[in-house]
């Protein structure tokens, strides 16, 4: 198994310890870093030549954009983009999913960029059918690894 903890870049375990699967499966899909590792694993895929595409063009204009209103104000949220206030009649998006909160002067240029969010690179849809690709190909991948992982424990644990 030296190769799988290898491939993972975690600690293999201690003596007596047994591995939690469902936790690392839980970890796998939720642990903000995993886009950030598809994306350096994309790039590295087709020799650094490749970058991460832009988010979508239909998802960047559907995003809904609202005005912060005098008792957001209040709360003196910064944008995490330029860090100045998200200030009352300012222009702001709420990402979907992470719900992190930016001008929308400051976000807007980002997603047309890069397809993740700054603050926690959750993943939004891009254009480029062979990054959707890659994607699918990886979510298939890491299924079927805890399929595999999951089958040892029915057969071993
Ligand atoms: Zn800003
Ligand atoms: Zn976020």
């Amino acid at each position: 198994m030296a190769s799988y903890f290898d491939e993972h870049d975690c600690e293999p375990l201690a003596d007596g310890e047994q591995p939690n699967h469902m936790l690392h499966m839980a970890r796998l899909l939720l642990d903000s870093g995993l886009a950030a590792e598809w994306n350096i694993e994309y790039e590295e895929a087709f020799g650094g030549e490749r970058k991460v595409p832009p988010a979508s063009k239909k998802f960047v204009e559907e995003l809904p954009r609202i005005i912060i209103s005098p008792t957001e104000a209040a709360l003196e949220k910064k944008c995490p983009v330029c860090l100045g206030l998200l200030d009352e009649e300012d222009e702001a998006i709420v990402l979907p999913k992470c719900s992190h909160k930016f001008h929308s002067s400051c976000i807007l240029p980002w997603l047309q960029r890069v397809n993740n969010c700054p603050m926690c690179r959750t993943e939004f849809p891009t254009d480029d059918p062979d990054y959707e690709n890659y994607k699918k190909h990886k979510a298939r991948a890491k299924q079927r690894e805890f399929e595999i992982d999951t089958l040892h424990d029915a057969m071993f644990g």
